[in-house]
């Protein structure tokens, strides 16, 4: 893609806005940090997105079962998960002005790796090594508290009548539970044999401490996650496997793979056998996690067997043997494949003359609309009620159609061009068969990502566009 001028995520940020995508969460009271709101174009391509990612990851399988599970669980599922013991970044405050800072983000930013699961104290030690280098984003001091945890569940108050601060139900700090605990209902009802998946879209809280670059990291999320199960041991060649497929498929939606990279974890949780995570290389942010991909061993089903007291244990059909499955976990935040997405389709063309046009270059399959529909001119009633059959015809094919009368048709591309919009479809005096009969009943067709126009049958408009 060519891209005439470097971009940025306030850009993509402002465009967003702009264009009815993604606004600022309760806007109108000033907005609520950390969480976002799709709108009318966005939530289009949000759904495109998790319907290309269930067709990949359920339909194009042979054993993958989707599961919808509630948001609140049992409190003991986050004891289980080691959430409300170990799920927590490590905080500091600047002692000047009392602003606080992500120290795990901090000392990776200056080189030195760090991870929000080790210690209060292993984080300190390398803290301390580096305050020299680490400056308070709000006014600039050094001078900083040590490191301390600070859990990132969110509570609730459900079924707490009493107001006295009875066990917290908390809201999911990731939605892969989900899978975990309806995992003996599947393997009841649907009787899988290993390995088979379970999937789920389902969404995610977490108290983060500063929300930031946009929807990459906000307090309120969605995540698509996969669980593999295998057979103990029998976990490396899938892995591969999945990993491979799941950078295949952003290939597949379009995304530029020079600004996609693998990165395997250096720390590894003590139960992991293994942990990768596919990076974009963010506008203004730079390369950061879009997804995870974890290699889990029996660490899952193993715990929520001990705290529940529920045989979790596999019945082998073969060797009738008993055995916790080993988990192969895929999970991506839909907001950072969203940001993803708009970034690496957004580009600036110098048209020449002084001249510019911002082009969404979506894949035609994630775009808000597949095709606008316009009339030449919207006062001349045999322009639209042409315009409208066609417009009715291709509405009752794609769903996702434009009627666009906005403006001159100059206007109406460059707004196309911006949603994403892959082709614009116009209805002008010669469709009508006014000037010239051997063009009746054909329509100008402007592709979005060459402007290029061509004159197309409307009985022929359907095959064209798909
Ligand atoms: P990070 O290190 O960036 O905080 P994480 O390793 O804690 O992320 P996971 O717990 O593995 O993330 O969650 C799986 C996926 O969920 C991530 O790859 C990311 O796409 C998404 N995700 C996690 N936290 C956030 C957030 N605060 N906002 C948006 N998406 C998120």
């Amino acid at each position: 893609m060519t891209n005439d001028t470097e971009t940025t995520m306030d850009k993509i940020t402002s465009l967003a806005k702009r264009r009815g995508f993604v606004f600022p969460g309760s806007d109108i009271y000033g907005g609520q940090a950390g969480v976002f709101d799709y709108g009318p174009h966005g939530v289009e391509l949000l759904n495109n997105l998790k319907r290309l990612w269930w067709k990949a990851n359920v339909y194009d399988k042979e054993s993958v079962y989707g599961v919808d599970s509630g948001m609140f669980k049992h409190p003991r599922v986050w004891d289980a998960s080691g959430h409300t013991s170990g799920f927590s970044d490590p905080l500091a405050d600047c002692r000047e002005c009392g602003a606080r800072i992500r120290v795990d983000k901090e000392l990776e930013a200056v080189g030195v790796t760090a991870d929000e699961k080790m210690s209060e104290a292993e984080i300190n030690k390398l803290f301390d090594a580096q305050r020299d280098k680490i400056v308070c984003p709000k006014c600039g001091q050094k001078d900083f508290t040590p490191a301390r945890a600070f859990n990132l569940l969110v509570q609730s108050n459900l079924g707490d009548f009493t107001s006295e601060g009875g066990e917290p139900v908390y809201l999911p700090g990731e939605a892969c539970q989900g899978i975990y605990l309806n995992y003996k209902n599947v393997v009841d009802t649907m009787s899988p044999k290993l390995p088979f998946g379970m999937a789920q879209i389902g969404k995610a809280f977490r108290n983060e401490i500063s929300p930031r670059n946009w929807l990459f990291r906000t307090r309120e999320f969605e995540q698509a996650d996969t669980q593999t199960f295998v057979k103990p041991n029998e976990n490396k060649d899938k892995f591969e496997q999945i990993k491979q497929e799941r950078m295949d498929w952003y290939e597949s939606i379009g995304i530029n793979p020079d600004n996609l990279r693998f990165k395997q974890h250096d720390n590894l949780v003590f139960y992991a056998s293994d942990a990768w995570d596919i990076e974009y290389n963010y506008p203004s942010l730079g390369w950061d996690e879009l997804e995870g991909i974890h290699d889990r061993t029996d660490y899952d089903l193993k715990q929520h067997m001990e705290f529940s007291g529920t045989d979790l244990r596999y019945l082998d059909p073969e060797t009738n043997e008993r055995y916790i499955p080993w988990i192969l976990e895929t999970s991506v935040g839909l907001g950072r494949m969203f940001a993803a997405v708009m970034a690496d389709a957004y580009v600036e063309e110098d048209l020449g003359e002084g001249k510019t046009r911002t082009v969404l270059k979506l894949h035609p399959d994630l775009a808000p609309y597949r095709v606008a529909v316009s009339p030449l001119l919207k006062n001349k009633p045999q322009l639209v009620e042409k315009a409208r059959e066609v417009f009715t015809m291709l509405k009752s094919e794609f769903g996702n159609v434009a009627w666009d009368d906005n403006g001159n048709v100059g206007k109406r591309y460059r707004r196309q061009d911006e949603i994403g919009t892959p082709h614009c479809i116009v209805i002008d005096f010669e469709t009508l068969g006014e000037e010239n009969e051997s063009l009746k009943d054909t329509v100008t067709v402007r592709d979005r990502d060459t402007g290029q126009q061509q004159r197309v049958a409307i009985d022929e408009l359907t095959a064209y566009i798909k």
